[in-house]
């Protein structure tokens, strides 16, 4: 396989391969344009960079643990397993390294409004936060059918001082909140920045989400270095709109001996509608802005999808992901609901961490994948957060 020009891509116009782009009506054309343009400078400007990583740092709790599950390891018994601790974040996932980077954008940008959408609430609760840290007044949308399935994290976005917008539209749920959240956008666009929370969208969302998260593979590599003085054999994250796994993978692109798994979520089984696995399922589309592999059906209609973790219940999945696919540099599989709440449980009872249900099927990909691996073998699971906001959820669904 051929080394992979990390630092040139995507092309100008936002192309992962035949992925990614910018499918948007003529009016977000400029504020994209404006973006791109502001965030290239901006990451050029050591002045930011200085800024980020101070707050990153002293805010957020940076640099998180590469922590050396021994007991996990023993039980398993095949390689040698290291977690990447994104859980022990400032509001629990890692969702806040990218709320952080852009909010440090709009300021630049002399912006004064926030909106975003989130599913389960992780992405608001995260914006919410760092809105509030900059004095900087908030919007989330969030469909109706969300909002009563995460009444707590809603109100914890209050709490945080941002408005919740309900959205009643469609099947009333993230695609639907992604949709006000443009809308809202192009009318106030003078004021306002959206911070999108995930590795996908119109260019240049994906490529600068995955720069602001890549701070966790960054940080991986150097950790793994100076603990067994070698790269790992393997990476496994989970992939919702793919920017934890991203942001692991993409240090690593350029070292062959690296190996990378993602993991998106099977749910029920790979039949319509029971999952989340585009890439099981899925078909090249075009779906909010982008070009992607896409769960529809034979008419283009985006199909329902379902899994335990609301973070990984999404139609679409990241272009750099599908492109990545394609040139075979990582492999995506996936981890049922059932899986996914085994390593739950098997993960706070051997260690002590109570992972999200997102991360949990990492942990199961591993847990399927480890008997298979030599024991001088060396694996990096991301944590991408932590399981409190699914405690409730859990309870409902096993009994102990
Ligand atoms: C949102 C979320 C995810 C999925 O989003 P990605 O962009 O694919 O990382 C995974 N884990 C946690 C804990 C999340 O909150």
């Amino acid at each position: 396989m051929s080394a992979i020009a990390t630092e040139s891509l995507p092309d100008a116009r936002g192309h992962f391969g035949a992925y990614g782009g910018r499918f948007v009506p003529e009016t977000l054309m400029h504020p994209l344009l404006q973006l791109e343009e502001e965030y290239f400078r901006a990451q050029h400007d050591p002045e930011f960079q200085r800024e980020l990583n101070y707050y990153l740092r002293e805010f957020c709790g940076r640099p998180t643990p590469l922590y050396f599950a021994e007991r996990l390891t023993r039980e398993l018994g095949g390689p040698k397993v290291y977690l990447k601790r994104e859980d022990l974040l400032h509001t629990g996932a890692h969702k806040i390294n990218n709320a952080m980077g852009q909010i440090l954008l709009a300021k630049r940008m002399g912006k004064t409004r926030i909106i975003a959408e989130t599913g389960a609430g992780q992405h608001g609760v995260a914006t919410a936060t760092v809105s509030a840290m900059f004095g900087m007044k908030c919007v989330i949308y969030m469909g109706e059918v969300d909002c009563a399935r995460q009444a707590l994290n809603v109100y914890r976005m209050k709490m945080l001082g941002a408005e919740v917008v309900p959205v009643t539209a469609g099947q009333k749920t993230l695609k639907e909140a992604v949709n006000e959240a443009m809308r809202d956008w192009v009318t106030n666009v003078r004021s306002t920045h959206y911070i999108l929370g995930t590795a996908y969208g119109a260019h240049p969302y994906p490529l600068m989400v995955r720069n602001f998260q890549r701070v966790i593979g960054d940080e991986a590599r150097r950790q793994i270095l100076e603990k067994e003085e070698r790269l790992p054999n393997l990476l496994i994250a989970c992939v919702g709109g793919g920017s934890n796994a991203i942001g692991l993978f993409y240090p690593f692109l350029n070292d062959a001996s690296v190996k990378m798994l993602g993991v998106e979520a099977g749910g029920e089984g790979i039949k319509p509608e029971k999952h989340a696995a585009r890439f099981q399922g899925g078909s090249l589309g075009v779906l909010q802005g982008t070009q992607s592999y896409i769960l529809q059906d034979e008419f283009g209609q985006i199909q329902l999808t379902h899994s335990v973790s609301a973070g990984l219940d999404y139609a679409a999945v990241g272009p750099e992901h599908a492109w990545l696919r394609d040139q075979n540099r990582v492999e995506y599989s996936y981890a049922t609901d059932e899986q996914a709440l085994n390593a739950f449980m098997k993960l706070a009872r051997l260690e002590g961490i109570i992972p999200a249900l997102e991360s949990s099927h990492a942990v199961a990909a591993l847990i399927e994948r480890a008997p298979k691996m030599s024991k001088d073998d060396l694996v990096i699971v991301n944590l991408s957060g932590r399981g409190d906001k699914d405690v409730s959820q859990v309870a409902n669904l096993v009994k102990l």
